[in-house]
């Protein structure tokens, strides 16, 4: 008998139809002679509505209020599922994140988890019930709820698998898998069979929403092995786990873009020590994540530094990077929000030159511009305007030739 830890995205219970597929699929493996935990995400787009009707009320939700609204909708989707498992004759319980003990830090809307309680979990699993988890929350330490940034949800999943002890934890979606490039973009895009925590982590970094970063750096961690599956048919899926040095040999794995990114400068910055730490410093401190950094030559004494930062953070950094303008003494702050980041991910780019020439080839044989680069040791990312994504990952999937990856792999 084995303890499985289930996730089924906001599409798998899109309705109550699916649902009840979903409540089916659990009971099987319950039959099986498993132990059963699901998380679930809200139905469908309940998130994104959420959201839209907050906006009706005001530009700039207090967060605290922001997550108690936005976190509803894994309530109901969870009691819905138990309902739909009680249907079919077995035992089960629905339990949010604070009624399990799933405790985060206090970002709200983008909290990380701390610990996850395995006593009430584990006593529910005793009593032989099937164990629902509403996903994408949890609750601080003086009690008050938060959510984990959208696409949490997968994290809740690897979480709850490192507190119960679990092997595998499975993620259920719409795609059979990862692969080497958004499907619904790249038609020939193939589904891998297998991918290393490192490239995943990046792909999920670099806007692969198929699984949320920190659900990857957990498993990692934890040496937690993950799936991701269809909810819809029964195939293999893609395995996340640590793999062999052959894994190499694959210079480049996959090809992703972000358009949940806006690029600032803050012009006429003087050029002296410690005020990039103070630009930065300030930011962190707003939980505001930088990405990409340039800072320009110097010219009569002072500087343009250039930086990308998440679409949803922009009114957060205006407000903190206005407010350090009369100590800055920069004399202009700009941004562009039609900007996408376009980036390749492959182990075996340490050891083989000339992969990012080979991509900003790929990107000017097309003529789009490349705004801002970025590199590591496993990927290289471009910014581009935000028109030009599609065909960006189009032309780059095309030159690296990573249709030939679908029967390398089966
Ligand atoms: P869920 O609601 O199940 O969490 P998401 O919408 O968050 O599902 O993630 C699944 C989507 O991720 C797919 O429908 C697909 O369009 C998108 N996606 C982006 N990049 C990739 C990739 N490299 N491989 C697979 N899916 C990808
Ligand atoms: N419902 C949340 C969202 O839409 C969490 C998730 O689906 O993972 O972002
Ligand atoms: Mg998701």
């Amino acid at each position: 008998m084995g303890l499985i830890v289930q996730k089924y995205g906001g599409s798998s219970v899109a309705d109550t139809d699916r649902v009840k597929r979903v409540a089916e699929r659990i009971v099987r493996r319950k039959r099986a002679g498993n132990q059963i935990v699901a998380v679930v995400s809200a139905l469908g787009d309940t998130t994104d509505e959420l959201i839209e009707l907050a906006k009706k009320i005001t530009d700039d939700p207090p967060k605290r209020e922001y997550d108690m609204l936005i976190s509803t909708g894994e309530q109901v989707s969870v009691s819905l599922l138990a309902m739909a498992i009680n249907e079919l004759g077995e035992d089960v319980i629905s339990l949010t994140g604070s009624q399990i003990g799933i405790i985060t830090n206090d970002l709200h809307a983008k909290a990380k988890i701390l610990k996850v309680n395995p006593e009430r979990l584990e006593q529910e699993l005793t009593q032989d019930k099937i164990v629902i988890v509403a996903g994408f929350q949890g609750v601080t330490f003086d009690n008050e709820i938060t959510t984990l940034g959208r696409g949490g949800s997968d994290t809740t999943g690897v979480a709850v698998a490192t507190a119960l002890g679990a092997d595998l934890c499975e993620i259920y979606t719409d795609v059979d898998g990862v692969y080497t490039a958004d499907p619904r973009v790249v038609k020939s895009a193939c589904k891998l069979n297998e991918v290393s925590y490192e490239e995943m982590l990046e792909f999920a970094s670099l806007g692969a929403e198929v699984l949320h970063p920190r659900s990857v750096e957990i498993a990692k961690e934890y040496g937690i092995e993950m799936v991701v599956k269809s909810s819809f048919y029964c195939c293999p899926g893609t395995y996340i786990k640590e793999v062999g040095e052959l894994e190499k040999d694959i210079v480049v794995t996959g090809v992703t873009c972000n358009g949940d990114t806006v690029k600032l400068s803050l012009i006429g910055v003087p050029d002296e020590p410690g005020i990039a730490s103070r630009i930065f410093t300030g930011l962190a401190e707003d939980g505001i994540n930088v990405d990409m950094i340039i800072q320009n030559v110097d010219y009569d004494g002072l500087n343009d530094i250039t930086f990308t930062i998440d679409k949803e953070d922009l009114d957060h950094a205006k407000i903190n990077l206005k407010g350090l303008q009369g100590e800055l003494g920069y004399t202009e702050l700009i941004y562009d929000t039609e900007v996408t980041k376009v980036s390749i991910v492959g182990a075996g780019m340490v050891t083989n030159p000339g992969v990012a020439a080979k991509m900003f080839e790929a990107l000017a044989d097309e003529d789009i511009n490349i705004d801002l680069i970025s590199t590591s040791e496993i990927k290289v990312s471009c910014l581009i305007n935000e028109e030009r994504a599609d065909q960006a990952v189009k032309v780059i999937h095309d030159k690296f030739n990573l249709e030939r990856l679908c029967d390398s792999n089966v």
